[in-house]
């Protein structure tokens, strides 16, 4: 994590994971390792959404199909 800072100070946008400034070469992050840790993260998301609902989805529908069903 001691990148040597050869990009020059520009106005550009932000690393969105680090917020250093974002250098064109990897553009809009600071460095490839960044875009690495976002395309990561967004998989991760885009994998768990599903995975997580699940059994959340379970959960909920398992005590509140009984006392709808205890109502009725
Ligand atoms: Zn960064």
């Amino acid at each position: 994590m001691g990148e040597p800072t050869n990009q020059k100070p520009n106005r550009g946008p932000s690393c969105p994971i680090c917020g250093r400034p974002a250098v064109q070469d990897a553009r809009p992050f600071c460095s490839r390792r960044c875009a690495d840790v976002d395309l990561g993260r967004w998989l991760k998301g885009v994998y768990r959404v599903p995975t997580d609902e699940r059994p959340e989805d379970d959960e909920a529908a398992g005590p509140g199909r009984r006392a709808e069903d205890d109502d009725a």
